[in-house]
């Protein structure tokens, strides 16, 4: 036993100084020398503690005894918890026990922080240390509220315990799982206001067992950190250098791992990423949105201090978004508008609603603008937290209102001078209103005074009446079907006055609604053109026998060809000359021959139909159109013509006779064509003796 502690001397004092420079000033606790059965020969840290059987207690002593070789690891011990590195010892190559350097934690612990960053606590299994004295040390731990396997080592500012306490119930489950797979993780975590990845890597113990992890909490790219703190750390000690390098080394052996955790972090923030971009991007949305549009919006807090508002709020307040957030209506707007926005904020907040304000306001710029203000209260969990207010200027809907009245007033005015003017305008307008019958139940005087019939012979009566006109004429059904469809209807109409004189008025009539829009009956507004027709007119009649002249036939005969070729109605022509007109005029003299054209002419015009059209061709030939008529119809009338001018007396002592050439329109016929052939008829007809009708064989059927 002397021995024995001889040598134990001998080795301490040879020692002592190596480990108190060195190992005991780098963290190391522990310097322990064991002999091959077990036996505790020299602890530097503690001298007194010697002969002690570890085998039982240790299984790194029962293990290098087999192995002979270097063994590192957690391990708890009677004395120390810590990293232990533990060396065979050989003398002349038997194994005669072994060396044991036990890392404290918290010098691992330190290691670990410069290496990795952050702060990092060790969280350990309990059962990796209950076999061990530790346990009277109990105090230095606390039961990890994740799992209650785990402890965790008391310290000071235990930032880590109070993120982990803060975690989630669905995150502590979470955590609880991956601490059983005994594998490297991370999980980011929300607390305390921060947004943090907290880091779990495994620790081996001796056994190559994990017996816990270093649990770290960050904010930044820890691969990043390890790096710089490596460097730094290169000058540390040799030893502790050493250590780190193989902490490192350690590490790196996992590194499978480390990728597993920078994918599970990764992982873990897509996650993250995924179930809050659609949340930001509403609010992203919300917010391009609120900076888009003209409104002005802003929000503030009970105080009244502004804590947002947009773009269009800035404009309106002629201020920059700095010179708004965190300052008070007063500050921003002057005293006027401040006390409208102070008064309207209490009225929101006490009665609990919206209220709406309306207020002029003055830009920036100096104009006058018209807002209509509406604040809400902002609540958050049923309690009031501030004000959130929208602006709308309606200074652009009040001048359009303005001048709406502005409008309207001139009307009001002009209606005032029109119907004082009414009595004027009836003189001199000519109109009628009708009802739905078509009855006239109101006539202007310029109408009667046209007409030459006195309102009293008008009203009570429909148009087609007063104009001597039958219900069905033409023109008269036009403008009534027109009008029964609801459309206003445009026409000339030739009426004829009290004293038989005509009249032409060009007319508009249109329907009359109420104020209800119901349809109430029809009114017509027409204008005088007797004059108008009449120069037309005077361009179309010969002057001598008041027929229309041949300008004016050859019109008509245009027009009739073409209703011939769409409506295909037999149509006749008949073209007829006084037979030796010039011996009477030679016999007579010119006014007599003039006399017997204007008579001629006359006698013609009575029997022939309103329809037909007659025009004086040329000196003494006559031209005559015949719708709806075939050619024995042409040939009758032909003949009636014939027999009464024979049997008229023209007051001479001879008698006047006419040619006729008779032909009905054919299908290829042009104006021409129909001109020659009726010419030709006549030609016939004088030359077969005269007073004589020929016509168109071809047609005869
Ligand atoms: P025919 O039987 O072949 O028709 O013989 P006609 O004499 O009637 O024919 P002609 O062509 O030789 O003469 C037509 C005459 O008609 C010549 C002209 O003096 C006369 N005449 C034409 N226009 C007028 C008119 O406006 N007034 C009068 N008084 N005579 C007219
Ligand atoms: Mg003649
Ligand atoms: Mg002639």
């Amino acid at each position: 036993m002397e021995y024995k502690q001889l040598i134990r001397e001998e080795m301490y004092d040879q020692l002592i100084d190596a480990y108190s420079s060195t190992l005991a000033s780098s963290g190391f606790k522990q310097l322990q020398f064991i002999l091959k059965n077990g036996e505790n020969f020299l602890n530097f840290s503690n001298l007194d503690i010697f002969g002690q059987d570890l085998k039982p207690l240790r299984y790194s002593i029962r293990e290098i005894e087999n192995t002979q070789k270097p063994l590192e690891g957690f391990e708890s011990g009677p004395l120390y918890n810590g990293y232990r590195y533990i060396y065979p010892l050989f003398f002349k190559g038997k194994f005669v026990g072994s060396v044991d350097i036990t890392l404290d934690l918290d010098t691992y612990l330190n290691l670990a922080t410069n290496a990795l960053g952050g702060e990092q606590r060790f969280l350990m299994k309990w059962d990796s240390i209950v076999q061990s004295s530790l346990k009277t040390n109990d105090q230095k731990y606390i039961r990890s509220c994740i799992d209650p396997s785990f402890i965790f080592q008391k310290k000071n500012n235990f930032n880590i315990f109070h993120t982990l306490s803060s975690m989630n119930k669905h995150q502590k489950e979470l955590v609880q799982k991956r601490l059983k797979g005994n594998q490297a993780f991370s999980i980011p975590i929300f607390a305390q206001t921060k947004y943090s990845l907290v880091t779990f890597l495994p620790v081996l113990d001796i056994e190559k067992k994990v017996s816990g992890f270093i649990v770290g909490i960050e904010q930044a790219d820890f691969l990043e950190t390890i790096h710089a703190n490596f460097i730094k750390n290169i000058t540390l000690t040799l030893i502790s250098s050493l250590l780190v390098l193989l902490l490192l080394f350690g590490y790196f052996k996992e590194r499978y791992l480390l990728q597993k955790l920078v994918d599970s972090k990764e992982l873990l923030e897509h996650k993250v990423k995924q179930r809050t971009l659609a949340l930001h991007r509403n609010a992203k949305l919300l917010k391009t949105m609120l900076e888009t549009i003209p409104t002005p919006v802003f929000y503030k807090n009970l105080e009244g201090e502004y804590l947002g508002c947009n773009k269009a709020f800035t404009k309106l307040a002629g201020k920059e978004l700095e010179q708004i957030v965190g300052f008070k209506s007063k500050d921003i707007f002057n005293n006027e508008i401040t006390k409208k926005f102070v008064l309207s904020d209490k009225k929101a907040l006490s009665k609990k609603e919206t209220v709406i304000s309306e207020t002029k306001f003055s830009f920036p710029d100096g104009k006058e603008h018209h807002l209509v203000i509406h604040k809400s209260i902002l609540m958050e969990k049923d309690t009031p937290v501030g004000l959130i207010g929208v602006i709308h200027d309606i200074t652009k809907q009040k001048k359009s209102q303005l001048k709406l009245k502005e409008a309207f007033n001139k009307i009001k005015l002009q209606q005032e001078i029109l119907e004082s003017d009414h009595d004027i305008i009836k003189k001199y307008t000519i109109f009628t209103k009708m009802n739905l019958k078509f009855e006239i139940i109101e006539v202007s005087d310029g109408l009667c005074n046209l007409l030459g019939y006195s309102e009293k012979e008008i009203l009570g009566k429909r148009h087609f009446e007063i104009v001597g006109k039958k219900e069905d004429d033409e023109l008269f059904v036009k403008a009534r079907n027109a009008i029964l469809e609801g459309k206003a209807f445009n026409g000339e109409f030739l009426a004829y006055g009290a004293d038989g004189n005509k009249i032409w008025v060009r007319t508009v009539i249109s329907p009359e609604y109420n104020d209800k829009n119901e349809l109430i009956g029809y009114v017509t507004f027409s204008q005088d053109i007797s004059r108008e027709k009449m120069i037309l007119e005077h361009s179309y009649k010969d002057e001598l026998t008041k027929l229309y002249n041949r300008k004016k036939f050859n019109e008509e005969l245009e027009h009739a060809l073409s209703f011939y070729a769409r409506y295909k109605d037999a149509t006749s022509l008949i073209l007829f000359d006084i037979d030796k007109f010039k011996e009477i005029n030679d016999i007579y003299g010119h006014l007599i021959g003039d006399k017997i054209l204007m008579e001629l002419a006359a006698i013609v015009a009575e029997n022939i139909r309103e329809c037909d059209i007659l025009a004086r061709w040329g000196g003494e030939e006559f031209a005559l159109i015949l719708p709806k008529t075939n050619i024995e119809q042409a040939i009758s009338t032909a003949k009636k013509l014939r027999e009464k001018i024979i049997s008229y007396d023209f007051e001479i002592p001879q008698g006047v006779t006419c040619s006729f050439g008779v032909t009905v329109f054919q299908d290829k016929d042009t104006t021409d064509s129909l001109i020659k052939r009726v010419d030709d008829m006549l030609y016939r007809a004088k030359k077969e003796g005269r007073d004589k009708i020929i016509f168109d064989a071809v047609q005869k059927h």
